[in-house]
């Protein structure tokens, strides 16, 4: 089967820098968020900031009315207990919290998306740790990846990463994704697995990374309001998420404001992006 029977969108270099331009904004807006993080402030306020930024230049925030029931926000704000999807409003952080912002922009038709967890003021050394080994599993993900290799090289790289630093959770019903024309599109990028399977990993494709792991199960339940992933157990959990690609000459991390260049190079994995 060839990747056009399987739907898989190839991007010729030109489009890959539009791709970039939306990836850009995304991850520009999460660092807006990620200052914005503190105790007393709500959700729903970190939402807007985010409207505001992606409107003001130029983009469309991709997560407002996505799906059924039509999403309402413009990020996913899930703190603590809630893994991903969870919707922005009167919530107020307080110190101790982890939240997970995940945030989704189109520019010109292309998109970008990225998500990260953030600390609300101090939280114990065990959270700090899951947040770190959840980021560096996905960063893991990115230095498998190689032209000519597969999909599952990276889902491999991540859950190798997540078992070789304790005893966490990995969900399995949510992935990351192929991206482009559309936020979500094939091949799904799982977060385990065995490598040296699924689709080839070629020139033009871009995908979304994202691993979400938890305290401890990796089973998970949807709340009444039909969208926010909650652990079964209650356990806490982090997300981490990136667009990337690959060039000839490495991974370039799309929604990383410097590309992916310093943490690439402070990995020794050549940079993609030049
Ligand atoms: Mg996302
Ligand atoms: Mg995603």
């Amino acid at each position: 089967m060839s990747w056009r029977d399987r739907g898989i969108e190839i991007k010729t270099p030109e489009q890959i820098e539009k791709m970039r331009v939306a990836g850009r904004l995304v991850g520009e807006t999460l660092e807006l968020l990620r200052r914005s993080v503190r105790s007393g402030v709500t959700t729903g306020e970190l939402d807007a900031i985010a409207e505001d930024n992606i409107r003001s230049h130029g983009g469309i925030p991709s997560f407002k009315g996505y799906g059924h029931p039509p999403f309402p926000g413009s990020i996913c704000a899930s703190v603590d207990d809630e893994v991903v999807h969870g919707i922005p409003g009167e919530r107020v952080l307080a110190d101790g919290d982890l939240i997970s912002i995940d945030c989704g922009a189109i520019v010109d038709g292309w998109h970008g998306d990225a998500a990260i967890t953030v600390p609300v003021g101090e939280v114990n050394a065990d959270l700090v740790r899951l947040m770190e080994v959840t980021e560096g599993a996905m960063w893991a993900g990115f230095a498998a990846a190689r032209l000519g290799g597969r999909v599952t090289d990276i889902s491999h790289a991540v859950e190798s990463h997540v078992r070789a630093h304790g005893d966490y959770g990995i969900l399995e019903d949510y992935t990351g994704h192929g991206i482009g024309t559309a936020m979500h599109q094939p091949p799904n990028v799982p977060n385990y697995g065995r490598p040296g399977r699924g689709a080839r990993l070629e020139r033009g494709l871009a995908l979304a990374v994202e691993p979400m792991v938890t305290m401890g199960s990796k089973h998970t339940l949807i709340a009444e309001d039909d969208w926010t992933i909650v652990t079964a157990d209650g356990s806490w959990a982090a997300h981490f998420e990136h667009t990337f690609t690959l060039t000839p000459e490495g991974p370039w991390i799309l929604t990383a404001i410097d590309g992916g260049e310093a943490k690439l190079a402070e990995m020794g994995i050549p940079f993609g992006g030049r």
